[in-house]
């Protein structure tokens, strides 16, 4: 079966004769639990929900694969109040004082900051270098765990997943990769090696700018109980409600991600015409430096761009001027957005970045529109 037609099935929860095909979320605290606690499957909603279940089961279906090995694999998944709470899990229940982390020091600056400003200061060690050139590989001696994301974001650097996965695994080096830019569908970290894909899928998994919500997928049961421990003691819970929004919004992955990768890739090219546009970050494009690694690892390039106007005031002006790219943050939604990346601090980037994320428009529409926001900067 394709991917669209397995996504699709994966979220159809229910099929009983006379009721709805999707049965709505479930709202619960405590559940009956008439005996042992291990007689009833679920008991208190901090540790488990039936909506839950449901969106685990479709995103752990979406992060199992093949191995380089040709070994079929699959893949449990494991959902968080937010991407910040599943790379949260992933460093709480595996990082102790002492413990050596890799980072890409262009990493989500979110992450980079919490590993910073706490782990840091209870003794892991962090260890930094760029995604570009898999400058990382370079850190691994004696290390706890590699850290990776591949689109870096939002300098859209690429590294070589499998060939980091193997280094670090030959030195007894954990691997997560953050997922959230190409999604599962777009990119299959696990496959590629890693020990945990982790994501946040506020972003183009569910696609409609609406929703906070994470994932970490695994191979290892044992590394699976450790994450879900840490879960339920932190009690980093998804709503109800959320997952079974995430869950409606997923059957449609396939389509969005397929239309916005597409428009990404259009939008790039166009702005390589343009010469106010320096520097356009896409990994789609053949000049792009990670490219034939991205084309290796990536089924999807993904729905995000960037590319440098001549300073701060020229990148307001475009935005200000183009009535189709809304300046909003994040990315992955079905709406397209813009952004003067440097007004967040954070991240080392010229005042004339934009960071950029391709929705489902025509893409004729939206070419049209920065061709004039384009005009009004020269
Ligand atoms: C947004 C983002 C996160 C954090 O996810 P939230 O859902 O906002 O908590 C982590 N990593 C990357 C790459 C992101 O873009």
């Amino acid at each position: 079966m394709r991917d669209a037609t397995k996504i699709i099935r994966s979220t159809l929860t229910h099929a009983v004769a006379g009721e709805p095909l999707n049965t709505g979320p479930v709202f619960a605290a405590p559940y009956h639990t008439p005996g042992d606690s291990s007689d009833t499957p679920y008991t208190y909603a901090r540790a488990h929900n039936p909506t839950w279940t449901a969106l685990e089961k479709a995103i752990g279906q979406m992060e199992s694969g093949q191995l380089a090995s040709g070994e079929v694999y699959t893949a449990s998944a494991l959902v968080f109040a937010s991407g910040m709470a599943a790379c949260t899990a992933v460093f709480g229940a595996i990082l102790r004082p002492g413990d050596v982390v890799v980072l890409p020091s262009n990493a989500y600056y979110t992450a980079r900051i919490l590993l910073q400003e706490y782990f840091a200061m209870m003794g892991v060690v962090l260890r930094m270098a760029p995604t570009a050139g898999n400058a990382q590989a370079e850190l691994l001696e004696g290390a706890r765990l590699l850290w990776i994301e591949s689109p870096s974001n939002p300098g859209m650097e690429i590294c070589d997943i499998t060939m980091l996965c193997d280094k670090a695994h030959r030195a007894g080096v954990l691997v997560a990769v953050d997922n959230t830019t190409p999604t599962p569908l777009g990119q299959l970290p696990l496959a590629l090696g890693a020990d945990f894909s982790v994501a946040s899928d506020s972003k183009a998994m569910t696609g409609h700018s609406d929703l906070l919500l994470g994932h970490v997928a695994m191979r290892n049961p044992e590394l699976l109980a450790k994450i879900d421990h840490w879960r339920t003691l932190t009690g980093a819970a998804l709503g109800p409600m959320e997952a079974w929004l995430a869950l409606r919004s997923i059957a449609t992955l396939p389509l969005r991600l397929e239309r916005s990768c597409e428009n990404a890739q259009r939008i790039a090219e166009f702005l390589t015409t343009r010469s106010e546009a320096k520097s356009v970050l896409y990994p789609g494009l053949p000049t792009h430096p990670g490219h034939d690694i991205a084309a290796k690892q990536m089924r999807y390039f993904g729905p995000v761009l960037s590319f440098v106007l001549r300073d701060k005031a020229a990148a307001e002006v475009f935005v200000a001027k183009s009535s189709l790219l809304t300046d909003a943050t994040s990315f992955g939604g079905v709406t397209t957005t813009a952004e003067r990346r440097a007004k967040w601090g954070g991240d080392a980037v010229a005042g004339g970045f934009i960071r950029m994320s391709a929705g489902c428009e025509a893409i004729e529409d939206l070419i049209e529109d920065m061709a004039q926001a384009l005009d009004a900067i020269r």
